[in-house]
Parts: C-alpha cells; sequence; structure tokens
C-alpha cells in the first residue's frame, strides 16, 4: 500500500509523527509539498524554499524524495493520489482557519485521512480549564496544565523512506542564498545546538536587551518546522523561562483552534475605536515615525524580517495606543514581512498589545520611552538599525528632537510622544 504524506509547516524528518507512522505501515511513502500562493514573495517565501531544499536532501540520503507540485493543495494531492493509487493521507494537523478549511476539504475527498501531532508541543484541544469551556483563556492556568502534562515520545527520523522512483520530483525553484538566517532542518539543528550550548543558561537576564539580541532567534525554524517544538522543549527542559515562551506559542494556538476568525474579530470585543490614518500607518511601516526606538524596531524587520520580541511590543503599543490605529493594519505588516508570521503567534500578540486578547491587564500600554530607555540604555539599538542618528551621544540618542541642531534626514516626530 502507499501513503502521501502531505508535508506543510512540518519541514523536517525528526519527531515527525505523520512521516514515521508512514514509513512503519506503508510499502511506499511519497512525500510531497504542493507550492501555493498563501506564502508571499519576499523574506519568507525565500526561507521555504530553502526549507523545501534541506527537506528534500534529507529525504534523499534516507533513499526517498520530496515531489514537489504547484498549484491547490487538495486538488494536486489528490491528483498524485489518483496516479500512484495512494489508499491514504498522512498529515500533521494544524490550527488556522485555511489549515482546516483544507484538512476538511481533504477529508471529504475519497480516500482515507491521517491528522498526527507534532506542529505544537501538545495537540490544541488537548488541556481543558477544569472550571468548564473548551480551551484556556488566561496564560498562567494553562502554563501550569502544559507543564504537567506528559508529553508524547520524541521520535527518531526514518532510517529509510520507501518512494517510489519512477515518480517525476517535480521543479523546486532555486532557493536565494543562504544569508545570516538560512532556512532549514539542518541550519534549524546547529542553531539550536548552539545556541543552547552559548545562551540558553542566560537566557532570563538578557533576552529582554534590545542591543544583546541574546534570544534564540528559533522562531522561522519552529514556524515551518524545522525544529520540533517537543524536541526543543526536552533540550531546554532545565530552564523554565525559555520553556515557559515556547509554552506561549503553544497557549496562542489553542486559541486558535479555538478562536480561528483571530486574525480578523477581537478575540475579546472590548468596543475599542480605531483611527484610518494613513500617513502615520505609512511612516510606521516605513520606520520613520521620528521615535528613534519605534523606528529601530520597524526597521530591523524590514532589513531582517525578523523583530526582538521587546521590540515587536513597544511598536505594537505605539501603534494602536499612540497612533490609535487597528491592530489588524499592524498584524498584516508583520505577517508580511517576518520570518516567523504565522496566524496564532501574530495575531495572539497583536490582540494582547491591544487589548482585545489574551492579557488580564487589557488597559496596559507600553510607553516607548521608558522602553526604550530601560531596554535600550545606551542606545546601541537605535544606532544600529537607523544611520541617521549613528553620532548622537547617548543622552539624546531616544529623544533627537531635544538636539538644538537635530540630525538631517531624520524625522521630527510625526505625533507628540508620550511623556517619558
Ligand atoms: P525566544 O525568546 O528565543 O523564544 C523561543 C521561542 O518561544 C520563540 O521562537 C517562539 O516560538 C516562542 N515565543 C517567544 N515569545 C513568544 C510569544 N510572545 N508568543 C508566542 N510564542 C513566543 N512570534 C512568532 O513566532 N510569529 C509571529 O508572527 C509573531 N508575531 C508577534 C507579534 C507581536 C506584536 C508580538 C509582540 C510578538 C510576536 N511574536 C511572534 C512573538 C515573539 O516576539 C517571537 O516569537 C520572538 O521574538 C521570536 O524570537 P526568538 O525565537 O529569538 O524568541
Amino acid at each position: 500500500d502507499t501513503v502521501i504524506v502531505l508535508f506543510n509547516r512540518d519541514l523536517r524528518v525528526h519527531d515527525h509523527p505523520a512521516l514515521v507512522a508512514a514509513c512503519r505501515r506503508a510499502r511506499a511513502v511519497i512525500p510531497l509539498f504542493v507550492l501555493d500562493e498563501t506564502i508571499p514573495a519576499g523574506h519568507r517565501h525565500g526561507f521555504l524554499l530553502q526549507c523545501l531544499t534541506d527537506l528534500r536532501a534529507a529525504l534523499r540520503a534516507r533513499g526517498g524524495d520530496l515531489i514537489v507540485r504547484h498549484g491547490d493543495v487538495v486538488a494536486e494531492t489528490m491528483k498524485l493520489a489518483r496516479r500512484t493509487g495512494a489508499e491514504a493521507i498522512f498529515a500533521s494537523a494544524d490550527v488556522t482557519a485555511l489549515a482546516r478549511r483544507r484538512q476538511d476539504r481533504l477529508a471529504g475527498e475519497a480516500i482515507a485521512c491521517e491528522f498526527f501531532p507534532g506542529v505544537t508541543v501538545v495537540p490544541p484541544g488537548t488541556l481543558k480549564p477544569s472550571g468548564g469551556g473548551d480551551h484556556y483563556r488566561v496564560f498562567t492556568p494553562y502554563w501550569r496544565a502544559w507543564s504537567r502534562h506528559e508529553h508524547r515520545r520524541l521520535l527518531a527520523p526514518p532510517r529509510q523512506v520507501p518512494t517510489p522512483p519512477d515518480l517525476d520530483a517535480g521543479r523546486l525553484p532555486t532557493p536565494p542564498p543562504p544569508g545570516p538566517m538560512p532556512g532549514g532542518e539542518q541550519a534549524a539543528r546547529d542553531r539550536a545546538h548552539q545556541w543552547i550550548g552559548r545562551s540558553l543558561t542566560g537566557y532570563a537576564d538578557s533576552h529582554d536587551d534590545l542591543a544583546g539580541d541574546r534570544t534564540s532567534r528559533l522562531s522561522p525554524y519552529l514556524r515551518f518546522g524545522c525544529l520540533s517544538p517537543l524536541e526543543l522543549t526536552r533540550l531546554t527542559a532545565g530552564n523554565q523561562d525559555f520553556v515557559r515562551q515556547l509554552c506561549w506559542r503553544d497557549f496562542y494556538h489553542q486559541v486558535t483552534y479555538a478562536f480561528p476568525r483571530i486574525n480578523r474579530a477581537d478575540y475579546r470585543p472590548r468596543g475599542r475605536h480605531w483611527r484610518v490614518e494613513e500617513d502615520a500607518l505609512q511612516a510606521w511601516r516605513a520606520g520613520m515615525t521620528g521615535l528613534p526606538i519605534v523606528d529601530a524596531g520597524m526597521r530591523q524587520l524590514l532589513a531582517e524580517g525578523w523583530m526582538h520580541n521587546r521590540a515587536r511590543l513597544i511598536v505594537a503599543s505605539y501603534l494602536v495606543r499612540v497612533l490609535g490605529i487597528d491592530w489588524r493594519a499592524g498584524a498584516r505588516h508583520f505577517f508580511e514581512h517576518l520570518l516567523d508570521g504565522d496566524v496564532a503567534n501574530n495575531c495572539g500578540n497583536w490582540q494582547w498589545v491591544a487589548g482585545t486578547g489574551n492579557d488580564t491587564r487589557p488597559n496596559r500600554g507600553f510607553n516607548p520611552l521608558r522602553q526604550a530607555q530601560r531596554f535600550d540604555a545606551k542606545g546601541e539599538y537605535v544606532r544600529r538599525y537607523v544611520p541617521e542618528l549613528a553620532d548622537v551621544p547617548a543622552a539624546h540618542v531616544h529623544r533627537p528632537w531635544r538636539l538644538t541642531a537635530p540630525p538631517s534626514g531624520y524625522p521630527l516626530p510625526i505625533v507628540e510622544p508620550p511623556p517619558g
């Protein structure tokens, strides 16, 4: 019998329950990835192509291959199933509305479908609050239940992937040359091991230091499943501060599973009203608001496809609390540019900041100037990403408008900065 393993955001061979089950149960296994239009051209698309190239190599090293098709995921999968006489489709279960619509469409076809864990540490829907309800709305009780939960066993990669040799493997577009964060399982594993060896111990003290940049930067790899979140949890089990962050990821996935409209609708509507301010939104997007800490974060995003978490909090809070602009506009921009952009984490966090989500203190805002003083005291982060301020001394770098001769080429604040 023949099984198609449909890859999506689980681009690895280590700890891959669907792949392992297929290799155990079927005589022939067809690993498949269908490239569709859901990932916009840009950083994330290039990263995806690097991941796929790496996955194909890993499968080939095991006697298999990655079959690549282009078009609608369900239509292409079914075409391949009919052509090869496959009896079943195995895939990792995902949580977003789009992914679940796709899963439902597949399940409606005349073929057996099985969905496996692997995208999160604990599958969404597994943990239920004791007080009732289908999911946890508040993080801390979820973290307690998650920490007590007995996790499944980690799975070694299959030794042999028996892909039929006569299949057309399909064209994989050439990936961009590897940058500082190259996509793929091998790169993910290398980075994870290096970072754990070097920086995990200091995580609690250093993860908020903007210029120090000492967080793991594993988010893009988790986004595409190049790294099993369960394996990462095991590898870092001794450091509760770090594991807690991985739990936040699971938390937002279970929220998204229960509330698939998270990318469009307020999770907890609180009657907030947003302004339409195209010019201000454009200045924010471009990193030209005149508030250095905000502009540094936004420019890091454009340059690297990644932004430090503390900067994400500051720029998001500035957009919704200072400019009064709808969190959805911010989330869309993030989603377009972030290598790690995914619906659950992106919209979960945006709603948290906007006070329409899971924050238990929905009226809290982050004062950008105080945050700047605290997490970029010397202004190194600002100077790194805002070259117009490279020569401004630390005392003024977060408030260049106070200088008698403000640096040329850098805008004055587009709105009065909150006192800080
Ligand atoms: P580390 O500090 O090394 O943390 C390790 C891992 O834990 C991360 O890779 C991530 O998977 C998880 N994690 C950490 N913080 C969070 C968090 N607050 N919520 C959920 N998971 C977390 N993260 C995304 O992966 N994708 C997004 O689209 C995304 N959008 C965000 C939007 C906003 C407005 C904010 C405030 C945060 C967003 N985050 C998002 C969460 C967080 O900023 C990133 O996960 C983190 O900065 C990634 O860097 P790192 O891997 O070095 O993190």
